[in-house]
């Protein structure tokens, strides 16, 4: 068998070079989006003709239709596809943001992906800017993240420092801070993430994860056009568990060294009174300490079962290889063609303005 002589990768951060003919596919998944969504349409069109224009970038918006209980899917089937194609994937229930994201990357059929908000929280101005980011200056993924959150309370700064300190702790790869989910992702990078296998997904991270040149963009969210946050304390506690367990051991770390810890106080405490007995002669004073003890030990017990159990649930779930979303229905509306009825997509899809 001859052998295949090695590639050579002398410089392991050459900016690829980026192929604007490969187009852009704007992912944007909507939850109970319906007023705002034809607003927010137009601004994306806006950018879309620009970007034709100045780049020759066909460009297509995929909208995910998360199950919404409103007229989202309806309004966003009415979309006008000018000058872009749209495409509308319908999810059977209510899966949330991150399936969502998912399905909007397997349906997107152009290379370079971008992911926004559907709340118009994401201004769609700044897409110019990431696109120049990745077809100028070659990076791969384009991360936004809050310019600052003074406008926050502080309970949630102050929750989401610890939470990163946690996630970043002692680990190889590092998730920057403050990112969000308004990204771009360059073709290459955008296939790294298709690879990702496994079912419990924490965007964020897993684009950091897989590397390539990665640059952040500092912005200013906007408010929300209308309605309410569909995130909570508790929703926003379960996504940190979800990315603590899906990228970092930290947690497992912490038992461990808090067992370490326990243990060295209880010997030190131990050797204490064994001391004061024998030299001084001093009386065990018992049950107070006794119960503090206990209660303290089996609190910190039950917790790191607790902590067992996240990660237990976690290879439960990716071992159960349950698909994470479904499709309901999905449209796709080449550019300055009339709506195609039936829900079915077309096998051949025509690309926009070319
Ligand atoms: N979203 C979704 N599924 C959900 C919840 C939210 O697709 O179960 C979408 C929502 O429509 C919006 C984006 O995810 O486009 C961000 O949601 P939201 O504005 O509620 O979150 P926040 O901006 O407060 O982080
Ligand atoms: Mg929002």
């Amino acid at each position: 068998m001859t052998k295949l002589p090695a590639k050579t990768t002398k410089s392991p951060v050459r900016a690829a070079k980026a192929r604007p003919d490969e187009g852009l596919s704007i992912v944007v998944p909507v939850f109970n989006e319906a007023k705002g969504l034809p607003s927010l349409h137009e601004r994306i069109a806006e950018v879309a003709r620009f970007l034709h224009s100045k780049h020759n970038l066909a460009v297509e918006v995929v909208y995910v239709d998360d199950g919404s209980s409103d007229a989202t899917s309806q309004t966003a089937n009415a979309l006008p596809a000018m000058p872009l194609d749209v495409q509308v994937v319908t999810l059977s229930r209510n899966f949330g943001k991150e399936a969502a994201l998912l399905a909007g990357l397997d349906h997107a059929r152009l290379g370079a992906i971008l992911f926004m908000d559907g709340d118009g929280q994401h201004p769609p101005s700044l897409i110019e800017t990431l696109v120049s980011r990745w077809l100028d200056d070659g990076y791969d993924v384009v991360y936004t993240a809050k310019a600052h959150r003074e406008n926050e309370p502080w309970l949630r700064r102050t929750g989401v420092h610890w939470f990163y300190w946690l996630l970043n702790w002692r680990a190889r790869l590092k998730i920057p801070e403050d990112a969000g989910d308004f990204r771009l992702l360059s073709p290459r990078a955008a296939n790294a993430l298709r690879q990702m296998p496994e079912r419990n997904r924490f965007f964020k991270g897993l684009s950091s994860w897989i590397g390539f040149r990665q640059v952040r963009v500092d912005y200013e969210p906007a408010e929300r056009e209308h309605g309410v946050t569909t995130w909570n304390v508790w929703s926003l506690v379960g996504l940190s568990v979800e990315a603590l367990t899906s990228f970092s051991v930290a947690p497992l770390r912490v038992a461990s060294l808090l067992g370490v810890v326990m243990a060295a106080s209880a010997l030190l405490f131990g050797a204490w009174i064994v001391m004061e007995t024998v030299l001084f002669g001093e009386d065990v004073p018992g049950y107070p300490s006794l119960v503090v003890g206990l209660m303290v030990l089996g609190g910190v017990q039950l917790m790191m079962i607790g902590v067992l159990g996240e990660y237990i649930g976690k290879l439960l779930s990716e071992i159960k290889g349950r698909p994470v979303y479904f499709v309901a229905e999905h449209t796709l509306k080449a550019a300055d063609e009339p709506a195609k009825e039936g829900g079915k997509a077309r096998p051949s899809p025509a690309r926009a303005a070319e």
